[in-house]
């Protein structure tokens, strides 16, 4: 199939083009003629399948009637609304609808946390038809009264189940209660638990659903794998398999904002160009340091899950799992990241004996046992082989060359609390002050916490200060 064939106005045709994009994605393919067609609709869909395109093109086809050159505000009112969970998310949303709709004349804005919110202000006072904003800032202008939603057309939540993590869906039903009743909604999710069909059932009129991977299902082309590390080997292994790969780039996963920084730290001090991304950062910095990665100026970036949400990175050979995450789904999303439009990707994972629970977890999800390579030198905790373990013994024999060296071996597992370079992992972690003006918008990274993750023992996070420690 040929974009032509989608019956898009010229004006996103030419756009289209200009991109670079020949044939629509299977998302773009089955999206684009129901949106077209001013149908709702539910969309399974991870980032790096198209999706972003497969909502931005119809809608903006469907708004185009209202293209004005006129400078009255009047002839510029909100039609379409677009809710991204993180501030990058709702950049690059932005980004496509400036690249798709830039034959067009209507107006589009941006709009998060983190930064002053009068020139946010000017700008919609003088009139925009296509608004990308992240919820907790948009209800502060709904509080300043300086938007109005009373010709809404269109509305798209994207990452709904961010959404959901985050905390967002009371500003997600409060914002819904703005809105006029008669509208086109599109709602956007990687997986789909019961509170987001919940959402979807209050948000939706008679959607159609789309869904381009099964269910919480990982690309085929992505290869992954464990290495049981104890938890106080974890920043050295890492170290060494990032010197392994020097050519390689990697996104680095980590699950609170203090490991993320620390960690961050000790690789640009080993020599590997390093840097952080998590909620304690001013946007700008946010921003600076996703350029510098995109750019290949940094190879390694360290980041929690909500701030590396939806980044578009193209072609990412590596994730690393530094810590799996608390829940299952994080996984599917953490390594979307890697092996996009058909490349391969690896998915490894350092994983402690505290954390063989989630590895189960998601071993259940994906539905596929990860095989578990042990790298000689940086040996699990004794514990770790206690149960599911016993089951791989013999191929870890195998694979590690080391038979049952690596059983009973009496070595610590306690983590050293200062390490072999001095770095301190007893200091504290001090944040960086936050300019962020809303809480939901400005650290998200440990936003509510699930049970689980509350009532896990983190000796990482323990070392680092974290425990028992208020978020930011
Ligand atoms: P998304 O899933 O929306 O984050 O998009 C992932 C990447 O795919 C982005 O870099 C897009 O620019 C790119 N992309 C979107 N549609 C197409 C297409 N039809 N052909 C090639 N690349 C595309």
């Amino acid at each position: 199939m040929k974009f032509a064939d989608l019956g898009l106005i010229p004006e996103l045709q030419r756009a289209v083009a200009d991109a670079g994009y020949t044939e629509p994605t299977p998302i773009q393919q089955q999206a684009i003629p129901i949106v077209m067609h001013g149908l709702d609709v539910m969309g399974g869909a991870q980032t790096g399948t198209g999706k972003t395109a497969g909502f931005t093109l119809p809608m903006l086809h469907r708004l185009a009637r209202h293209a004005s050159t006129s400078t009255s505000p009047a002839r510029h009112p909100v039609r379409a609304l677009i809710l991204a969970p993180t501030r990058e998310l709702a950049m690059q949303v932005h980004e496509s609808v400036q690249t798709y709709g830039k034959y067009l004349p209507l107006r589009s804005t941006c709009i998060y946390g983190g930064v002053d919110m009068n020139p946010q202000m000017q700008e919609l006072r003088r009139g925009i038809e296509i608004v990308v904003a992240t919820p907790g800032r948009l209800l502060d202008h709904v509080q300043q009264k300086t938007i109005q939603f009373g010709q809404v057309e269109i509305l798209v939540l994207d990452e709904a189940d961010r959404m959901l993590d985050m905390g967002f869906i009371p500003d997600i039903r409060r914002i819904l209660a703005l809105l006029p009743a008669k509208r086109q909604s599109l709602l956007f999710s990687a997986t789909f638990s019961d509170e987001i069909k919940k959402l979807a059932d209050q948000m939706l009129k008679n959607p159609q659903l789309i869904e381009v991977a099964r269910r919480n299902t990982v690309s085929e082309t992505i290869s992954h794998r464990v290495h049981p590390v104890s938890a106080g080997l974890k920043r050295n292994l890492l170290a060494h398999i990032l010197r392994h790969e020097p050519d390689s780039q990697v996104l680095v996963f980590v699950d609170t904002k203090m490991v993320c920084a620390r960690l961050a730290h000790f690789l640009s001090r080993h020599d590997i160009a390093a840097d952080a991304i998590h909620g304690d950062k001013s946007q700008q910095q946010r921003t600076e340091t996703l350029e510098g990665f995109k750019s290949g100026r940094i190879r390694v970036l360290v980041a929690t899950d909500v701030a590396a949400r939806g980044l578009d990175i193209d072609d990412l050979p590596y994730v690393i799992n530094f810590e799996l995450p608390h829940t299952a789904e994080d996984y599917v999303h953490r390594i979307g990241r890697t092996g996009r439009a058909g490349r391969t990707g690896n998915a490894v994972s350092l994983v402690c004996a505290e954390e063989r629970g989630r590895l189960a977890e998601i071993q259940k999800l994906i539905n596929l046992q990860i095989p578990q390579e042990p790298i000689p030198g940086f040996d699990a905790e004794s514990e770790f082989r206690d149960d599911g373990q016993r089951r791989h013994r013999g191929d870890k024999r195998q694979r590690s060359g080391r038979g049952s060296g690596r059983s009973g071996e009496g070595r610590s597992s306690q983590p050293p609390s200062v390490a072999a370079d001095g770095f301190d992992f007893t200091q504290p972690y001090e944040p960086m002050a936050r300019s962020d003006s809303r809480v939901a918008d400005s650290q998200p990274d440990e936003i509510q916490p699930t049970a689980g993750a509350r009532r896990h023992q983190r000796p990482i996070a323990f070392l680092l200060g974290g425990l028992g420690r208020k978020p930011g």
